[in-house]
């Protein structure tokens, strides 16, 4: 079980801009955004990384990516967005929480630094 920061937003300890929730994951914004939207979709789960998942987190996986279309779509993000998930330390990733990065809102270099 890991406690991060994005444990704290799910229990509502710490305030977040909350875009969309339901049983299974939240979306909220990036408090340091890196693109005019830049909005987090996590799983209530406390997986740590991608590379912790295991087969019976396959229809939480896809829910994820379903939530990010439909966090997209009620943005309107007319004009396309970037998902990215930063895994452990050589992919970036600073908080140990699983979480789907949406970019959106201006055109988005590649590749990535
Ligand atoms: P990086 O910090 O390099 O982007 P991650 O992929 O682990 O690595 O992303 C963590 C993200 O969480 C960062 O974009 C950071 O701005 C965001 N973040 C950290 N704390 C909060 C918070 N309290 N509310 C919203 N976003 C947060």
């Amino acid at each position: 079980m890991t406690e991060t920061i994005f444990s704290k937003i799910i229990r509502r300890e710490i305030p977040a801009d909350i875009v969309y929730e339901d049983n299974l994951c939240l979306a909220f914004r990036d408090v340091n955004p890196q693109a005019p939207v830049h909005v987090l979709v996590i799983p209530k789960e406390p997986i740590a990384k991608l590379s912790d998942a295991e087969s019976n987190h396959h229809a939480l996986m896809g829910h994820l990516l379903l939530t990010v279309k439909r966090v997209a779509e009620q943005l309107e993000l007319k004009n396309g967005y970037r998902v990215v998930i930063n895994c452990g330390e050589d992919g970036g990733q600073t908080v140990d929480h699983l979480h789907l990065h949406i970019l959106a809102g201006r055109s988005l270099g590649w590749p990535p630094g």
